[in-house]
């Protein structure tokens, strides 16, 4: 039976002597594989969408819970995204950020949305990356789940001052003197709060720091190493 959806192309790899296997995020199906036959050979008219960063609208021939690529009409390819290093690892750590926070047969929508407005922000550098892939970041963790919140000390209600903590359990931050957890900078949290609260303030230092501790919180709930997130950090 034929399926048709909207699809991101999270990953790709080839196999056979001119075929491609696409992992794809779809708003109703979730996390998908399907596989592409012919793409790589040269001309071949459906190679676009065998690649990450496509946004397409995919029809699928469906076969025993397998699926394969038919059609594709192209709705974005961010080709952008390949021209510029940053950009480039900037979308390879929201693609693995997606790769992370999905599963086959559970519904994306609001993730895939979110994914490609982000990647759209990053190509266009419509708003900063670093604090794109931030926002980005704090909204998976927050459908996922597993919501950052940057408020009062959680233990003893004060405002904070100075260092912090931030533990991992509970996504919460707390006085330096109030109990255990990362050590963190006043910097690191009010980019935080300032992404929650959408200002748009871009603190680069802050946003960077932020951004190392939100890698090591997915890695505290997922064991998912973002390692895009990290090449894009070390730029
Ligand atoms: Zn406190």
């Amino acid at each position: 039976m034929d399926y048709k959806a909207d699809a991101l192309v999270l990953r790709a790899a080839d196999y056979g002597e001119y075929d491609r296997m696409v992992t794809l995020l779809t708003a109703e199906r979730g996390k998908i594989g399907a596989g592409m036959k012919g793409v790589r050979k040269a001309g071949a008219k459906l190679n676009f969408a065998s690649q990450p960063f496509c946004f397409s609208e995919y029809v699928f021939a469906e076969k025993g819970g397998r699926y394969t690529v038919t059609q594709a009409s192209l709705h974005e390819g961010f080709f952008g995204l390949r021209l510029d290093l940053k950009k480039y690892y900037a979308g390879a750590a929201v693609l693995q950020t997606c790769d992370a926070f999905s599963a086959e047969g559970m519904p994306c929508g609001e993730l895939l949305v979110g994914a490609v407005e982000t990647l759209s922000a990053i190509e266009t550098e419509n708003g900063h990356t670093m604090s794109a892939v931030l926002r980005f970041l704090l909204r998976t963790l927050r459908l996922a789940g597993y919501p950052v919140s940057a408020e009062r000390c959680t233990v003893c209600g004060r405002e904070m001052e100075g260092r912090r903590r931030f533990d991992m359990a509970s996504g919460s931050f707390r006085c330096a003197g109030c109990g255990d957890g990362v050590p963190v900078s006043a910097v690191t949290y009010d980019a935080i709060r300032a992404v929650l609260k959408g200002d748009a303030e871009d603190g680069e230092d802050g946003v960077r720091r932020a951004l190392r501790l939100m890698k090591a919180y997915v890695l505290y709930h997922t064991e998912t190493e973002l390692s895009a997130l990290e090449e894009f950090l070390s730029l």
